[in-house]
């Protein structure tokens, strides 16, 4: 029986050749260091930033928490501009690390309000400030170049969530003023879960909290090679990191955003044909989340997808039932995207509704001849 593909917006599928292959290293050695310490190179590179890059064996939520002890202090006001489940969590690792924590919450799928977000930082003047960069929960992309274009130079500590962005969505840390970014393992980085990172700006190496210990980035500060490691890391998923990092390397970060972008909105197009509206008023390009037309069951569509082959995600929370997601973090042929489309199309008329999936399907052909992604 073939292999079904992930199209979730994550954790993304690993083949289990990928790996076999890798060659086996021990951690104390001079060439896992190189892994090390060429995959923050890599990541500083599509993050536009210099700073140094701390990798923790922990989910991308560990790195938040990292972010939190590190670039907090008690009592400091943390500001979360919150569009979804994940932009909620920040402000539940500030409550955690007794920040004082106020939420501007977006309503789930709604275009964040700048005027509102700018108004609350000047009526509050946080001192940390916290976002998610794309809200895998509804697919929204988080305006974070205009919000700090729109601050001045009077700002607090910006801190953002980059786990489903990185590599995927443009992100210029130095060049926009972000002081923070958290990414992790198992998105567009085509690793299993296990591995995340922190950027931090001027930072590591203050103490981090009382309560603090796994995390406290003073601990991984001395460099980013060896003595970066300080407890047993994930040799393999690191391997695996580095070797995705290695290949959008080479094909340049700017290539790997676009063509997430292009096949994201071509995806939504083709949806939009088989009456499948995008979720969110600003579609991200990593994660694709689609309203179901009256009558169709989300349960249903996923089984549909499932017995074509296509492993997706539905909607969390409040969203349950109501919403379809999917995401193409490494997956690079049209090919899949057009046979997606169809078993998408599928799927929804199995739900007893009669859309139009040859043109559906043509809509991405084009775009996948256009993009010489055939
Ligand atoms: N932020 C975002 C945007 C995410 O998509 C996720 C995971 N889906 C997380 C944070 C949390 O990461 P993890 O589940 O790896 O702890």
């Amino acid at each position: 029986m073939s292999r079904s593909i992930v199209v979730s917006p994550g954790p993304v599928d690993v083949p289990p050749e990928a790996i076999l292959e890798l060659p086996a290293l021990h951690h104390r050695s001079a060439a896992f260091e190189r892994v090390v310490v060429e995959s923050a190179e890599a990541i500083r590179d599509g993050l536009g930033a210099r700073h140094p890059v701390h990798f923790l064996t922990a989910s991308g939520t560990g790195a938040m928490e990292a972010a939190v002890a590190n670039a907090t202090a008690p009592g400091g006001r943390l500001l979360v501009v919150s569009c979804g489940k994940f932009g909620d969590r920040w402000a539940e690792i500030g409550k955690a690390y007794e920040c004082d924590v106020s939420v501007l919450r977006i309503p789930d799928g709604a275009a964040v309000d700048l005027g509102a977000a700018v108004d609350r930082v000047r009526r509050e003047r946080p001192r940390y400030l916290a976002a998610t960069h794309v809200e895998s929960s509804t697919g929204s992309l988080f305006p974070v170049r205009e919000l700090l274009a729109s601050l001045g130079a009077e700002r607090p500590v910006v801190i953002v969530d980059a786990v489903s962005s990185f590599a995927a969505e443009e992100i210029a840390m130095d060049g926009w003023g972000i002081d923070v970014v958290v990414g992790a393992s198992q998105k567009a980085l085509g690793a299993p879960a296990g591995v995340s990172f922190v950027c931090m700006k001027g930072r590591a190496g203050r103490p981090a909290r009382r309560g603090c210990f796994y995390f406290d980035l003073n601990r991984y500060a001395s460099t980013e090679g060896m003595s970066g490691a300080p407890f047993t890391p994930a040799v393999q998923t690191m391997q695996l990191v580095h070797r995705s990092l290695a290949a959008m390397r080479r094909a340049g970060f700017d290539a790997v955003r676009s063509r997430h972008r292009r096949a994201s909105a071509a995806f939504l197009s083709a949806c939009g044909v088989l009456g499948l509206a995008a979720f969110p008023e600003e579609p991200s390009a990593a994660v694709q989340a689609l309203k179901l037309p009256d009558g169709c069951r989300a349960g249903d569509i996923l089984d549909g997808l499932s017995r074509s082959g296509f492993i997706a995600a539905g909607g969390q929370g409040a969203l349950r039932g109501r919403i379809v997601r999917t995401g193409f973090l490494g997956i690079y042929d049209g090919a899949t995207l057009i046979r997606l489309v169809r078993a998408l199309g599928e799927a929804v008329r199995m739900a007893g509704i009669e859309p139009d999936i040859a043109a559906a399907e043509k809509r991405m052909e084009e775009y996948a001849e256009k993009n010489r992604l055939l």
